[in-house]
């Protein structure tokens, strides 16, 4: 295996390839990888910056062993996601790289995985740092992203009110199923960040957050932020029969591998799904469905909120005639967020 050193790095890898695709670079006054920091066009006027960070390391977040090429999307996918739950565009990203050393194949999977995503979400790499680190250290990637949004509009976690509904994008529980069987799937390994949905939620959604941590979590986060900025505590109630299971519980399912109980708290609680998760209110619900349909994605209402305090964490789960699940079942859903390797 060629060693290189950190400059051939950088210089063969990453700086032709960033520029490769990217519109970004059309501006004069767009600057990339090379200089001691990158420049970035001002932007259209009405828009704000938006800025997002998020590390993966290894042995927490994924294996040794993982695929280069799906850990290289997964790294900047988890902060694209983060850019769509805020309802922002991409504009570019810096990658920090700690690595035991420059295994060029490896490094050249990991940067096909990591372009293919950035060409294709106009998010160009423009900078980033790279240091190396003991042969027994772990190795870890960290992605600082920048995006911008119309000014004050924003799709935040606080704005949710009593009354809105709920809603998910694509389906839950497959990513957590995976780890729990130590293995691939394409949710856990290949999310995909949903920028243009975030977008057309604008106006739309009155909160958002994307599910990193698994719903019951982020639906207790949004009720955190929206209940301490508006004037009621808030709770939510969840139809836990309308939860769109994703298509490897639903095989498990048929095949009985899995029992319908199970397969429905993998999806009230699995992380690394990178689905976004809105409060959205009345006036909104046909246009949203329409988003879906146009999109071909599709949009679930899964419950809605209310003044009321009710259940543990503020969220009471109910079967589809809105009685609850048994306390059992409703206190599983109501765990924290998937942790992988806890
Ligand atoms: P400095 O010593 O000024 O920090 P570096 O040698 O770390 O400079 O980086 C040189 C150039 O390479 C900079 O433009 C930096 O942004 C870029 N760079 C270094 N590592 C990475 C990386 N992992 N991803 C993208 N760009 C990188
Ligand atoms: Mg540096």
């Amino acid at each position: 295996m060629a060693s290189l050193g950190e400059f051939d790095f950088i210089g063969q890898f990453l700086k032709t390839q960033a520029a490769q695709g990217q519109p970004f670079f059309d501006s004069p006054l767009a600057l990339g990888i090379g200089d001691d920091a990158a420049l970035i066009p001002p932007l259209p006027v009405g828009e704000q910056l938006v800025v997002a960070t998020d590390m993966l390391v290894e042995g927490r977040h994924y294996r040794a062993d993982v695929d280069p090429a799906s850990l290289g999307h997964k790294v900047l996918a988890v902060n694209l996601s983060d850019l769509a739950a805020m309802g922002a565009r991409p504009v570019a990203f810096t990658l920090a790289a700690a690595l035991r050393s420059i295994d060029q194949q490896w490094l050249n999977r990991f940067l096909t995985g990591l372009f293919d995503l950035a060409r294709s979400s106009q998010c160009p790499l423009i900078g980033g740092d790279t240091v190396g680190v003991s042969s027994d250290a772990p190795q870890s990637f960290s992605v600082t992203v920048i995006g911008a949004v119309p000014q004050g509009q924003a799709l935040l976690r606080s704005g949710a009110k009593p009354g809105d509904a709920l809603w998910v994008s694509g389906s839950l529980g497959d990513a957590a199923y995976a780890v729990s069987r130590w293995v691939t799937d394409p949710k856990l390994d290949w999310p995909s960040p949903r920028l243009a949905l975030g977008q057309r939620l604008r106006g739309l959604a009155s909160a958002a957050i994307d599910i990193s941590d698994g719903l019951s979590s982020e639906i207790r986060h949004l009720l955190e932020e929206s209940g301490s900025h508006g004037s009621a505590p808030l709770s939510a109630v969840i139809d836990w029969q309308a939860l769109p299971l994703g298509p490897s519980l639903r095989l498990a399912l048929q095949s009985r591998s899995i029992s319908e109980d199970g397969a429905r708290v993998f999806a009230a609680t699995g992380g690394d799904e990178y689905e976004l998760l809105c409060a959205a209110p009345a006036f909104a619900h046909d246009k949203i469905a329409a988003i879906g349909e146009s999109m071909g994605l599709p949009l679930t209402q899964i419950g809605r909120l209310v003044e009321t305090s009710a259940g543990p964490c503020g969220i009471s789960w109910c079967d589809h005639q809105g009685q609850p699940i048994p306390s059992e079942l409703a206190a599983e859903c109501g765990r924290g967020g998937f942790d992988h390797f806890k």
